[in-house]
């Protein structure tokens, strides 16, 4: 099918109310057929317009079938695409020749694809037998701060995300965001054990933030959690901290950025490196979107 703007926000729309799909949090996010059964709903959804196995021979190999059909032409079978996203994701990291050979890296880990997709490739980087490894230390954050969900739910997800990271075979840390922001100080940096989850985390973070606006108030926050990641990293003697932002955060940023006149922020916020920082920041998933990262926890 022609993967049309409207098609896109389509898909996008169903996708996103499948969180089976991508929300590692699910109970059943790992059960292959029941995340199976919501690919065909969205299929079905998309009325024909998009086919879970779309018929086309790979564009690349030119003999086994189609799997995922990315910026609308180009078709790939399964292996191709395995192949293509790890070789662009090292040809990213490689082609900056920024992070050396036992240099200690500060992934931060959120909810969703991406950051599963950058858990893969690290673990394929590391595991390979050709000059090409990884040979970087990875250690892993995430930021506690799901106050959305009850308590029992935030409690299921840091376990879940232990489990994820575990299974990967990296070291997993844990920081609440509420501590942070009332001590300023990450002086024990958290371990799933002693993780501590009130429900009055949520009053006690906007307690903070009283008279202040919406907009001054994410942006504040997303400032502080920079500013948390940058602590951890240098407590851990990490020179690098990796983001899970894809090309629409990256996108997004470029838009706030512009709206709230902060032009000037752009080639930091955007790039693929901001290095403003002793610690530097990079973007190594920020040439990927949604749908690659989506497909690649497909298979
Ligand atoms: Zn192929």
């Amino acid at each position: 099918m022609e993967w049309s703007n409207e098609n896109i926000l389509a898909f996008l729309d169903f996708y996103e109310a499948e969180s089976i799909v991508w929300n590692s949090g699910h109970n059943d996010h790992k059960n292959r057929n029941l995340v199976y059964d919501a690919w065909k709903r969205i299929e079905r959804n998309m009325g024909g317009r998009y086919s879970v196995a779309e018929t086309d021979k790979c564009n690349k190999c030119r003999t086994e079938k189609s799997y995922v059909v990315l910026r609308r032409k180009d078709v790939y079978c399964k292996n191709c695409f395995l192949t293509g996203t790890i070789h662009k994701f090292k040809a990213l990291l490689g082609k900056s020749r920024l992070v050396r050979p036992n240099d200690k890296v500060l992934i931060y880990h959120k909810i969703g694809h991406p950051s599963t997709a950058l858990l893969h490739f690290l673990r394929t980087g590391l595991d390979l037998n050709t000059p090409k490894k990884i040979r970087f230390e990875i250690d892993v954050l995430f930021i506690e701060d799901q106050y959305q969900l009850t308590v029992d739910e935030r409690q299921d997800v840091i376990k879940k995300i232990k489990e994820e990271v575990t299974a990967f075979g990296f070291k997993i840390h844990f920081i609440p965001f509420i501590k942070y922001i009332s001590d300023n100080s990450i002086s024990e940096i958290m371990e799933y054990d002693n993780l501590h989850i009130s429900g009055n985390d949520e009053s006690k973070l906007l307690a903070n933030f009283e008279k202040i606006s919406n907009t001054n108030k994410n942006e504040i926050m997303n400032l502080m959690k920079r500013r948390l990641l940058v602590d951890v990293a240098k407590h851990l003697d990490c020179k690098f901290i990796f983001l899970p932002d894809t090309s629409v955060e990256t996108a997004s940023n470029l838009l706030s950025n512009m709206s709230l006149g902060r032009g000037c922020h752009v080639p930091f916020d955007t790039g693929f490196c901001d290095d403003r920082e002793d610690v530097k920041i990079l973007r190594p998933l920020r040439l990927f979107d949604m749908k690659e990262l989506a497909f690649l926890q497909q298979i």
